[in-house]
């Protein structure tokens, strides 16, 4: 039927939650200035937690999930936005409580939207999605707290990950030496690949942490959270930093104060749904200059919106690796 388009819907019952492929119209959509034709979305740990329900991720029911979205502007209302603007959209609750990037149209606030730098085609700006553009904020914070390539090693947990991936690239690029962390031993080519100098097994650091061990890197960034983050802070150098901002392990912080207090530790926490735009804007210009695109490009497989409930059971199962893009017009 004319007006409408294909979307991924999200219901529960009693019976439990399931997801939908539906055809709906622009009068499904929530409240917004500003109407966006999607081309892309991606698959991100988050919109796992909500495809599979393993986390109270969704607020709103029904809710079409997806956290990110790229695309071109169809309809504004909203002063910094015409027809034809390619926008990013990372977080601001969409995919959680307002209507997200698993459909062909969205509409929201343009306040959320970001303007796509000419050099991140719409595709390369979901290659990076939240995940990426999470490294990013990552990386801004090690740099805030000084950790500058001179300063030592530094540290990615999650490392096959999307947001791990994209670190390693980054990190790798501006002149800093990565120690990529992770439980698949079978991607150190992969990693190594990325910019990875050393690979080190994630069980090295999934146990119960000393207070403080052996200093091995001045920076770090965690994806991981729980013991791991407790030991990544424990064997950090004085005066190093850790930027902090996943939970694939855990959301405890089971370790001591000794690395803060004892070794000036520094934890950074880093949260990319409610940033303001213009840390936002900054990140993704530093993404422009600071990603390698063929790196992102290897790191990088496409997929449909047909595939998105089993990618997102396969990312809360820690089966994805790097970053997958979603054509939601394929
Ligand atoms: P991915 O699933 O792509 O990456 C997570 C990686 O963590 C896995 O690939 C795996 O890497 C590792 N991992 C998984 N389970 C465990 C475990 N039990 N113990 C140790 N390591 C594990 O997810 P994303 O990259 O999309 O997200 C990573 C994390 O960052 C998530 O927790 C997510 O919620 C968080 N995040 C937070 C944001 C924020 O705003 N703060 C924004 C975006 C993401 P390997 O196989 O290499 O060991």
């Amino acid at each position: 039927m004319s007006g409408t388009f294909h979307a991924i819907r999200l219901s529960k019952s009693d019976a439990g939650q399931k997801a939908d492929f539906v055809d709906i119209g622009l009068g499904d959509l929530m409240e917004g200035d500003v109407t966006v034709a999607v081309d892309y979305s991606t698959v991100n740990y988050k919109d796992g937690l909500a495809l599979t329900g393993k986390a109270p991720v969704v607020r709103v029911w029904p809710l079409i999930p997806g956290i990110d979205f790229a695309g071109r502007v169809e309809s504004s209302s909203h002063k910094d936005f015409k027809p034809g603007d390619r926008v990013v959209l990372n977080g601001w609750g969409v995919g959680e409580s307002h209507n997200g990037g698993y459909a062909q149209k969205a509409r929201v606030k343009g306040d959320w939207l970001v303007k796509l730098p000419d050099a991140i085609s719409n595709a390369h700006a979901m290659a990076i999605g939240t995940a990426g553009y999470t490294a990013m904020l990552c990386v801004l914070a090690l740099e805030h707290e000084g950790v500058t390539p001179d300063k030592g090693d530094v540290l990615v947990t999650g490392a096959a990950g999307g947001v791990g991936s994209v670190a390693i690239a980054l990190l790798a690029k501006l002149g800093y030496r990565v120690i990529a962390s992770t439980g698949r031993a079978s991607e150190a080519d992969y990693l190594k690949s990325l910019g990875a100098s050393d690979i080190i097994d994630r069980n090295e650091l999934s146990g119960p942490a000393r207070p403080l061990s052996k200093e091995r890197w001045a920076g770090a960034v965690d994806a991981v959270g729980s013991h791991t983050l407790a030991n990544v802070l424990s064997m950090t150098k004085y005066g190093g930093a850790v930027a902090a901002c996943g939970l694939a392990q855990g959301m405890d912080l089971p370790g001591s104060v000794a690395p803060f207090i004892l070794r000036g530790v520094t934890l950074s926490g880093v949260d990319s749904v409610m940033a303001p735009k213009a840390k936002r804007e900054k990140a993704w210009a530093r993404l422009t200059r600071d990603l390698d695109l063929g790196k992102l490009d290897a790191m990088t497989v496409r997929a449909t919106l047909k595939d998105v409930p089993r990618l997102g059971a396969d990312i809360v199962e820690g089966k994805v690796r790097g970053r997958v893009v979603i054509d939601v017009n394929a």
